[in-house]
């Protein structure tokens, strides 16, 4: 029998965990979205578009960013401009397209649904600062292998980006560099989402994803370079 078939194995288990984890977090979309008079895709909306503060997403890119089609992406992102949150303009990196931004009311719908930790945040607050570190490492890692098989858009990661340098520094709590800010960073500050990532081309990502792994399984091989 197949790992992922077999009932007992380990992949089938983490995918319950996963799936069990994923229920929650739907549940606490669905409460956020609830206090703003807005459906989860819709709030999701909102929480994407914070993120683009300062370029906006289009169409096409917000309904890649939450999995759905484009014609979904269309009603919501319309509910949401007839509600004042969203703003249009014209996109400047093509000029038949509009950029999406949030409103001063979007943000402000935003944070009152935010404003209470939801049950998925509360679990990650259950577990140590380590264990914390771990996961967000797994996760780091799903993540990317889902980027580079282009089944998610790219995620504006450390380990993707062309100011990360991983392992450059031989401050165990604080290895990465990045050149962005031109500062040292820990493995628990490794960002998923950053504002100032820019991505790096494919060789330079590899290079630097097989420094980064080499680094998680023996740190002193690649520390203390400065
Ligand atoms: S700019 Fe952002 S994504 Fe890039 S290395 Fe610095 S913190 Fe990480």
């Amino acid at each position: 029998m197949e790992p992922s078939k077999n009932p007992l194995s380990l992949h089938l288990r983490i995918r319950d965990g996963l799936s069990r984890i994923a229920m929650v977090m739907r549940v606490d979309d669905w409460n956020a979205a609830k206090t703003t008079a807005l459906n989860p895709t819709q709030f999701a909306i909102l929480s994407l578009l914070a993120a683009r503060a300062r370029t906006g997403l289009a169409v096409k890119e917000i309904a890649a960013h939450l999995g759905v089609s484009q014609p979904t992406a269309t009603d919501s992102i319309n509910a949401l401009e007839r509600k004042g949150y969203l703003r249009k303009t014209p996109d400047p990196r093509d000029g038949r397209a509009v950029s999406i931004g949030l409103t001063p009311e979007g943000s402000e719908a935003l944070l009152a649904g935010k404003a209470e930790d939801g049950l998925a945040a509360q679990a990650v607050e259950a577990l140590d600062g380590g264990e914390q570190e771990d996961l967000l490492l797994c996760l780091i890692k799903m993540i990317r292998h889902l980027q580079e098989r282009d089944a998610i858009p790219v995620q504006r990661m450390c380990v993707t980006c062309r100011f990360f340098s991983p392992y450059a520094h031989s401050d165990s709590e604080r290895p990465h560099h990045c050149h962005f800010v031109d500062a040292p960073f820990g493995q628990s500050e490794l960002r998923v989402d950053c504002q100032d990532h820019h991505e790096a081309d494919p060789a330079a990502r590899a290079a630097a994803w097989t420094a980064f792994k080499a680094g998680l399984t023996d740190p002193h091989s690649q520390s203390g370079k400065e």
